[in-house]
């Protein structure tokens, strides 16, 4: 079915469209990448994880390739870590989380373990 839109409607779908294509915060991101995101939804975490993990790998491929050539390849680390970006940014879509709701967590708890001393060493709940 084909929509008609009036020139005030098309210009609010044009903004909303910019706004989805912003780049600068959390959310525009996560709003933005879904509109790439093609796989099963009978699989959606799965499939989200498994990708994760493998531009995960990807990542260290080219750490890797680094350690071995002995140069740094910053453009192509960016571009894997882009692919991780994407994964993660999908991933809290699916569990209905915000981008920038993970971003602000993370970094309560890592100031937390700062102020207690306790940024070193292993273990989820320290
Ligand atoms: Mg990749």
């Amino acid at each position: 079915m084909i929509e008609y839109y009036t020139p005030e409607q098309e210009i609010e779908v044009q903004q909303d469209m910019e706004e989805l294509a912003s780049y600068e915060t959390f959310d525009g991101y996560q709003n933005a990448s879904e509109l790439t995101a093609i796989y099963p939804e009978s699989c959606a975490i799965e499939y989200l994880a498994l990708g994760l993990v493998s531009e995960a790998g990807e990542v260290a491929g080219k750490v890797k390739k680094a350690l071995r050539d002995g140069t740094w390849n910053s453009e192509a680390v960016a571009d894997e870590l882009g692919d991780v970006l994407w994964y993660v940014s999908q991933l809290a879509t699916e569990l209905d989380i915000y981008l920038s709701d993970i971003a602000k967590m993370n970094l309560e708890k890592l100031q937390d373990r700062k102020e207690r001393g306790v940024l070193g060493g292993s273990g989820d709940k320290r």
